[in-house]
């Protein structure tokens, strides 16, 4: 673990390296919209402080999965969704390619009438 990875996308965006259209931070996360999105809405939550996924933040710390939580719900309802899906994935074999933990939040009414679980 470190507070920031030199190669990592998402410590340049915590650090306003490189553009991201942010839509709410907090003192431990930030929110950006997804490049590619994959449902009409489609943010990343993303703690400032840097770890490979999920697991690792909790271990850590685990107030920081809260946080996420947290600012998932407001910037979803902030922008209409009051229903949404988080989908963190954790390890390449379940698709995470940017190995900064994040959570997906994902929400319209297209992508919430397919169950994945
Ligand atoms: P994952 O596959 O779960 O690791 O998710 C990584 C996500 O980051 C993908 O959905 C990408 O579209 C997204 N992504 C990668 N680079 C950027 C970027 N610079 N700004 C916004 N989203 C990005
Ligand atoms: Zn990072």
């Amino acid at each position: 673990m470190s507070a920031t990875s030199h190669d990592c996308v998402f410590c340049k965006i915590v650090a306003g390296e490189i553009p991201a259209d942010v839509l709410g931070r907090n003192d431990h996360a930030i929110a950006f919209a997804d490049l590619a999105p994959q449902a009409p809405f489609h943010v990343l939550v993303v703690p400032l402080e840097h770890h490979e996924d999920a697991a690792a933040s909790a271990a850590a710390d685990p107030a920081i999965i809260g946080h996420l939580v947290t600012l998932a719900d407001e910037v979803a309802k902030a922008s209409g969704n009051e229903d949404y899906r988080l989908v963190a994935n954790t390890g390449a074999g379940a698709g995470q390619t940017v190995f900064h933990t994040h959570l997906h939040v994902l929400g319209g009414s297209s992508s919430m009438t397919e169950t994945l679980v």
